[in-house]
């Protein structure tokens, strides 16, 4: 029995990999993975050019059946992050598509070709022995929000344990289909998105590429989960008036599920007022895999993440280093109070490559730092208002978190797109600055009536003071805002 790919043990025709028009059963992909673990021999370790194809999902389970930790590699990265990951992980080899060109910086890394043989002998691979449960699954490298990407080692226990607390918050069964157009190099698409559907003996319909109207199909067809990051969702709540059937089909998904970045007020709004249905937020980090969800079985409550998942202890701490509320350290006690989530349980990492000081740095006596700032309401339910380090404004002796006040200006019908960031101040601090993409370009809202809305709608002291209007934000694979590169006039609005 294989600790993290159970189902890859029967001889089902049920379908495992659906990508596009091609699909593996479960002992076809035994089969195909089964020859790709005897390639992949005994290598030290071993990285996967990970673009969104069967291959790489073949591949991946490949290495897990030979016991081999994989790195999966952004395709896009640009030349310095893959040298910085090519150097910091130190494959033995590189699987990719027989087609696929690789860059200059993996030219010295030998290359095994990804073939999908589904005619293979399934039972080879039954002779590798099973890996201890502490020994290195995957290397995944975090999404580089808030600095270069960090090598993140996650045991086969920590991707066991959070796929069944998922099975457990979800109610996710072998029956689930689960949708999705992730990229499978974070743990959202690869863990959640491969791997989940693999443990539960369940099945993957991967899109290839996001478009709402494959959503739309894939959820007609038979999916049954669908898992987005926010970017998705609000390309899906935009097309509900254009497009017909992605009501319905939205209507229909037994789960919605968005996560690796906030979800804003309005998309949920637009989504549930159109489908009736919810979309549930999860919060998890490469590091600690899943920390919580809104449960499939628990009152959905849009602006929060929901609830600790089984096995997870979560805790809310102050900048003094001290845990906020007088409870137990388990105790779900409500608070107002803005603290850092610190996490600890069976779901986390077992250190940063090659980074044993920055390891030791984020644990707290067994406690992982998020850096992630949060309350709690009385029922337990965490909202998440941003990270310390990018997303709290310090004005005027308040701790402002920048969600509350993207939320309200993304509520503004003239605004498409929102970022709040802090701007140091002589007098405050810090002060609130607004990055806006206008809804129309030609004329986008005026930056005095932008700063009233979110008076009116907050505090006074939360009113930007200033109001930047842009083409566009950046934004990472995962659609994530990089509000590091958020900088810098030219021309702003004083309102
Ligand atoms: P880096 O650590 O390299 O700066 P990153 O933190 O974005 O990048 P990931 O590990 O992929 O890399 O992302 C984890 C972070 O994503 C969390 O710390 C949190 O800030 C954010 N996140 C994940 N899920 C949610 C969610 N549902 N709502 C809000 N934020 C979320
Ligand atoms: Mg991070």
């Amino acid at each position: 029995m294989s600790l993290l790919l159970p189902a890859l043990h029967t001889e089902s025709s049920r379908i495992a990999l659906r990508f596009g028009e091609r699909a593996l059963s479960y002992r076809q992909l035994a089969a195909a993975a089964g020859e790709m673990a005897t390639r992949i021999g005994d290598a030290g370790r071993i990285a996967v050019w990970a673009t969104p194809t069967l291959e790489t999902a073949v591949a991946v389970v490949g290495a897990l059946l030979a016991g081999i930790p994989v790195v999966p590699v952004n395709p896009r990265s640009g030349e310095r992050e893959l040298a910085h990951v090519v150097a910091d992980s130190a494959p033995a080899m590189v699987l990719a598509e027989p087609d696929a060109e690789l860059p200059e910086a993996l030219a010295a890394v030998p290359r095994t070709d990804i073939v999908v043989t589904a005619e293979a002998d399934a039972t080879a691979w039954n002779l590798a022995p099973e890996p201890n449960a502490e020994s290195p699954a995957l290397i995944v490298y975090t999404s580089g929000t808030t600095g270069p990407p960090k090598g993140v080692v996650l045991s086969r226990r920590a991707v066991a344990v959070t796929l069944d607390a998922l099975e457990d918050a979800w109610q996710w069964t072998g029956d689930d289909v689960v949708v999705h157009a992730l990229p499978l190099f974070h743990v959202h698409g690869l863990i959640l998105g491969v791997l989940g559907p693999l443990r539960r003996g369940g099945s993957l319909h991967h899109l290839g590429r996001f478009s709402t109207q494959g959503v739309a199909d894939a959820l007609t067809g038979g999916g049954t989960m669908l898992f987005g990051v926010p970017t998705m969702y609000h390309r899906l709540a935009d097309a509900l008036d254009s497009e017909p059937g992605l009501v319905e089909a939205l209507s229909g998904a037994r789960l919605l599920v968005s996560g690796s970045a906030p979800l804003p007020l309005d998309d949920h709004r637009r989504i549930t007022a159109a489908t009736g249905r919810h979309v549930i937020e999860r919060y998890g980090m490469t590091e600690t895999l899943m920390n919580t969800s809104v449960r499939a079985d628990g009152e959905p409550r849009p602006g929060t993440v929901g609830v600790p998942l089984r096995d997870v202890d979560l805790r809310l701490v102050d900048d003094a280093g001290k845990r906020i509320g007088t409870g137990g350290e388990e105790s779900a006690e409500g608070t107002d109070v803005v603290g850092e989530v610190q996490v600890r349980g069976p779901n986390l990492f077992t250190e940063y490559l090659n980074r044993p000081d920055a390891t030791a740095g984020v644990f707290d006596g067994g406690w992982f730092r998020t850096g992630d700032m949060a309350t709690r309401d009385a029922d337990g339910y965490v909202r998440l208002v941003g990270r310390k380090a990018t997303d709290l404004i310090k004005s005027g002796g308040y701790k402002i978190g920048a969600g509350e006040i993207e939320n309200v200006l993304l509520s503004h019908p003239g605004v498409a797109e929102a970022a709040v960031t802090a701007a140091p101040d002589p007098d405050l601090g810090e002060h609130v600055v607004a990055w806006i993409v206008p809804a129309d370009p030609a004329s986008p809202p005026p930056a005095e009536e932008l700063a009233d809305f979110v008076a009116g709608q907050l505090a006074p002291h939360k009113r930007p003071r200033s109001v930047h209007f842009r083409d566009a934000l950046p934004r990472n694979d995962m659609g994530k805002i990089l509000k590091r590169e958020l900088t810098g006039p030219p021309e702003p609005s004083q309102p």
